[in-house]
């Protein structure tokens, strides 16, 4: 191989020098640059004629180059180097080579695509990063929006199912509970019985005292109803002043036993609204479910059949359907 440096003329390297992408520059040992080629001058017009090479890197890497240059060893190292004289910064192949009389070569050479697509993949990168943070805050907020919504589902299921005067299963939600304990009971051949009750001469009530008064009357019997009965018996509103029971795992004899109960019970119990005193009856119709022959509503209409035998036979008592 021929070395260039044996024939080049001082021209030639000015030509080399002028064509080269690459900034050049001469530098002393404290960064002053002594001469440049034009690529550094373009950086100088618009750094103002800044005389150090330290002004050609970010504020934050001054001192280091710096450091390199005074150091009088070779280095080289990638650096962001204002090739253009202000930002934003170029990645470039940084090199400083010591001559002769203490001075050091500088050549900064930018970097090809390849550093693009690395700054690129950095940035992609932090969006990524930001993506996830953003996308487990969404997350979480998705998470937290999803309880509220089942709550609000929950309250509204609630809502639907339940009598607003007492509080009790209301007719669609009672008559659900005895179709699901049909189909249960047929399932496992277990017994199941149902009560009808209805409240003697509620009629009369209302007018001596008012419909308000009949309402408070009708809640505060359901309260009484509610507690007379034991789990896993069930008790809704069937309409005006008539109750279901629904017995599940129960015959007609533990039925008729809890109507007997709560007909004595209820004539016994003085219900207080307000100054007035009143003392109610209850009629009730009880029926067994016969497996194989029964659905749900024949079984309730051989429940309500029983409530009016026992209206029949003078009200306050309980009958069992055959
Ligand atoms: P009996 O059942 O003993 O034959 O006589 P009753 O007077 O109770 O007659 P029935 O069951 O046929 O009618 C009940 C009446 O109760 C009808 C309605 O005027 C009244 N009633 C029904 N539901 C309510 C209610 O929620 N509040 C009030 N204040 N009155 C009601
Ligand atoms: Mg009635
Ligand atoms: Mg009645």
């Amino acid at each position: 191989m021929r070395k260039l440096a044996d024939i080049l003329s001082t021209k030639d390297v000015d030509l080399l020098l002028e064509n080269i992408h690459a900034g050049v520059a001469l530098a002393a040992r404290d960064g002053a640059l002594i001469a440049w080629n034009s690529i550094l001058e373009e950086s100088r017009k618009q750094l103002k004629n800044a005389d150090n090479l330290k002004d050609y890197f970010l504020r934050e890497d001054r001192e280091t180059v710096l450091n390199r240059v005074s150091g009088g060893m070779p280095e080289r190292w990638l650096g962001k180097f204002l090739m253009h004289g202000t930002d934003p910064a170029v990645l470039c192949d940084c090199a400083l080579i010591p001559t002769l009389n203490d001075r050091t070569l500088f050549i900064a050479e930018r970097l090809g695509p390849e550093s693009v697509l690395c700054d690129v993949i950095e940035t992609l990168n932090r969006r990524v990063k930001l993506f996830q943070v953003e996308s487990s805050f969404t997350k979480k907020l998705a998470h937290d929006k999803q309880v509220e919504l089942d709550a609000v589902v929950a309250q509204a299921r609630e809502v639907a199912q339940t009598d607003p005067l007492t509080f009790l299963y209301n007719r669609r939600a009672i008559i659900r509970e005895l179709q699901d304990e049909v189909l249960r009971a047929r399932r496992y051949a277990s017994m199941l019985s149902v009560s009808i009750i209805d409240v003697d001469h509620f009629k009369s009530i209302n007018d001596t005292y008012g419909h308000r008064v009949g309402d408070e009357v009708s809640r505060q019997v359901a309260q009484r109803l509610r507690e007379g009965i034991r789990h896993p018996d069930i008790v809704g509103r069937y309409g005006g002043e008539e109750f279901i029971i629904v017995l599940p795992n129960s015959g007609a004899k533990a039925a008729g036993e809890q109507a007997a109960r709560l007909c004595g019970q209820m004539s016994e119990m003085d219900i207080q609204v307000g100054e007035h005193t009143i003392r109610v009856t209850l009629s009730i119709g009880v029926a067994q479910l016969r497996n194989g022959d029964d659905t749900w509503d024949s079984l309730l209409k051989r429940a309500d059949n029983a409530m009016y035998e026992a209206k029949k036979r003078g009200r306050a008592c309980w009958v069992v359907a055959e």
